[in-house]
Order: C-alpha cells, then sequence, then structure tokens
C-alpha cells in the first residue's frame, strides 16, 4: 500500500464537469454517470477500490466533503496540479485525518 500524507475531495456542486482532473491523476479522479466528477482509491495504490460517488454497496463512499480519499504519494504532485487546473476551484486537498479513516474503519 502507499503511504499518503494527503486527503482529496470534490464539491460536486461547483464541479463543471470538463474532466481534467481525470486527464492529469486518473488514479485519483473519475467520471461519474452524471457527468461530475468523483475522488476514488484505487486498488492498485490501497489493495482495494473505493469510488467516493454516493453509490450503493461494497466499492462505493459518500461524495462531497464525507467522501474523503486518500491520495498516494506517488499522485501528490499530479493531484495537486489538477487542483491548481480545476476551472471549478472544487478540488479540496486536506492533510491526512487518521479519524476519518478509523470513522470508516480502515
Ligand atoms: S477539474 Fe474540477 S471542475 Fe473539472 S471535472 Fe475535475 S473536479 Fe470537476
Amino acid at each position: 500500500m502507499d503511504a499518503t500524507k494527503l486527503m482529496v475531495w470534490i464539491d460536486q456542486d461547483l464541479c463543471t464537469g470538463d474532466g481534467i482532473c481525470e486527464e492529469i491523476a486518473p488514479d485519483v479522479f473519475e467520471a461519474r454517470d452524471d457527468g461530475l466528477w468523483v475522488v476514488k482509491e484505487s486498488a492498485n495504490h490501497f489493495g482495494t477500490a473505493i469510488v467516493f460517488d454516493a453509490g450503493e454497496g461494497p466499492g462505493h463512499g459518500p461524495e462531497g466533503s464525507r467522501g474523503v480519499a486518500r491520495v498516494p504519494d506517488s499522485q501528490i504532485e499530479d493531484v495537486i496540479e489538477a487542483a491548481e487546473e480545476c476551472p471549478g476551484e472544487c478540488i479540496m486537498i486536506e492533510p491526512y485525518d487518521a479519524q476519518i479513516m478509523a470513522d470508516r474503519g480502515v
């Protein structure tokens, strides 16, 4: 598993749906069926995949500020670039928060 110093989430209310984030960091950002983008933790970085798309069942998590994904250290520069390029200014990067992971049961 990758180490992680940062976490990231998207405010879907501000997302313009252009997909620039996924072009820059496809391991962290993914399109949802409604044309908005969400964050994810990829299995190749964390062993288990989870997409924070408000979907039902295993492998899905809440959207918005409640859907906070760990950023693999190898993806930090790309995630920061994505946030800088995001036209909606809706990619929120935060320090790693152990309490969020404890609440998630990880
Ligand atoms: S770059 Fe920002 S506005 Fe564009 S799809 Fe990604 S989160 Fe949405």
